[in-house]
């Protein structure tokens, strides 16, 4: 999506190799245009496939997953905690995921009264990395006995491998911006963009 590339070749700091830092648009500041030009497409590539709820993560993907909720005629979004707060007081779904930005671990939960086997879920994430949010998420919406549609991203860092093992598993992946380098202080695009 060349608005996205755009914005990220303009704003985007590389912090190494690995990690790129978009806080002053995406996951900090967030450029609420941009959001909903991206659930606009995401709402376009995921059409036909009876969605019925968007799955997200905390905190980064939930501007996303509401822009792209809101695209879809708006579906219910649903947002993993990362942490059992204290007012969860009834019974939850969850999984283990390691965290690849801060390097630690930790439990995905969600409420087993927002995910039942009636449910298409899309999952809706900022960053695509080595796809263990992902993964996380699927896991909690099979525990409901529930069906994933699909992942969609705003940017996929391909060369973190993420993505393929999701399409391994069968599921439909959708980047809006894919990277296939951060090396040599440079951040470098797939040219093709599939929806
Ligand atoms: P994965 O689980 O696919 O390895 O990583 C995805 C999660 O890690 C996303 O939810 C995102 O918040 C975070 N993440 C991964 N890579 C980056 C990155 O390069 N920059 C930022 N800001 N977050 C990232």
């Amino acid at each position: 999506m060349k608005l996205l590339e755009d914005r990220i070749k303009k704003d985007g700091r590389l912090i190494n190799s690995d990690i790129l830092k978009v806080d002053s648009f995406l996951n900090h500041q967030i450029d609420v245009g941009l959001m909903d030009a991206m659930g606009e497409e995401f709402a376009r590539c995921f059409s036909g496939l009876g969605v019925n709820k968007i799955v997200t993560i905390e905190s980064s993907g939930i501007p996303l997953a509401c822009a792209a909720a809101r695209a879809m005629g708006g579906l219910p979004v649903v947002f993993a905690k990362k942490a059992v707060p204290n007012t969860m007081t009834e019974e939850f779904y969850s999984a283990t995921v390691r965290s690849f930005t801060k390097n630690k671990v930790y439990e995905a939960i969600v409420s087993k009264r927002f995910l039942s086997e009636d449910d298409v879920c899309l999952i809706i994430d900022d960053f695509l990395a080595s796809g263990e949010a992902a993964e996380g998420l699927v896991k909690i919406i099979e525990q409901a006995g529930a069906r994933c549609a699909g992942v969609g991203a705003a940017i996929e860092k391909e060369f973190q491998g993420g993505s393929a093992k999701l399409r391994e598993r069968g599921l439909k992946v959708v980047s809006l911006a894919v990277i296939t380098s951060l090396a040599d202080d440079r951040i470098q695009f797939k040219s093709t963009y599939e929806c």
